[in-house]
């Protein structure tokens, strides 16, 4: 489903340039959950970035469900971001002033889905996340899982194929990473591949393969 060879990305700013992936292969197939991990500015959020197509990468190939993603029209890949591709990050980027069943919403009303039908089908996926108690609650009347829960609510409502997860437990104890974890395992068994970012090794440990990167490589043992 995803597989990029030779991906080569630099960022400029002002007369600097830093070569961050120096040529990253990898197939990643579906159905899998995986961990890349990486210190610190590794090139983590880099590659997560490009393979949500976030971002773009200077060289190399990535092709997307066989589709080469340096071809693709912005229109096709406005498809593939809102229709195939996931997204959970580790700050949960919720709107403030919409309460959580909004929230899990807001994909349906970019697709045109009226209200009525948005809120019945988010009100579902809260109930998957186990918060239909929680529905009309503000950002700021929910925990950090509870938030995260959210978030990973959203992701799903629009039936994506594949979730990127940019350290989603990051901003959690332990005992609330590890529901988090689970409900991502749950999602995963349903059968959508989930690529996730961590730097901490129990949740690595806790998917199937992990990918590491340093240097701008990823390391073989
Ligand atoms: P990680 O997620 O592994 O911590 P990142 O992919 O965020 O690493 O960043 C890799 C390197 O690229 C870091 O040195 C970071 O400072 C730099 N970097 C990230 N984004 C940008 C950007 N938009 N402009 C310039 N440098 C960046
Ligand atoms: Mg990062």
């Amino acid at each position: 489903m995803i597989k990029l060879e030779n991906i080569h990305k630099s960022y400029h700013t002002g007369s600097n340039s830093l070569h961050v992936l120096k040529g990253i292969s990898a197939e990643i197939h579906k159905g899998e959950m995986i961990s890349i991990m990486g210190s610190s500015g590794s090139g983590k959020s880099t590659l997560l970035n490009i393979l949500g197509i976030l971002d773009a990468y200077d060289s190399g190939n990535y092709l997307l469900n066989d589709i080469p993603v340096k071809k693709m029209s912005e229109k096709k890949a406005a498809w593939f971001r809102n229709n195939y591709i996931g997204f959970v990050f580790q700050s949960f980027n919720l709107i403030s002033y919409k309460n959580a069943l909004e929230n899990v919403a807001l994909p349906l009303y970019y697709q045109n889905v009226s209200r009525k039908k948005r809120n019945q089908i988010a009100l579902e996926y809260l109930d998957k996340v186990g918060l239909r108690e929680w529905a009309h609650h503000l950002p700021s009347e929910l925990s950090g899982g509870q938030k995260q829960r959210v978030a990973i609510a959203r992701s799903i409502i629009s039936n994506p194929k594949v979730i990127f997860a940019d350290e989603p437990t990051g901003a959690l104890d332990s005992v609330t990473s590890m529901e988090v974890m689970s409900i991502l395992k749950d999602i995963n068994k349903e059968g959508i591949t989930i690529v996730i970012v961590t730097h901490e090794n129990d949740i690595a440990e806790m998917t199937d393969r992990i990918i590491r990167l340093k240097d701008g490589l990823i390391i073989h043992e």
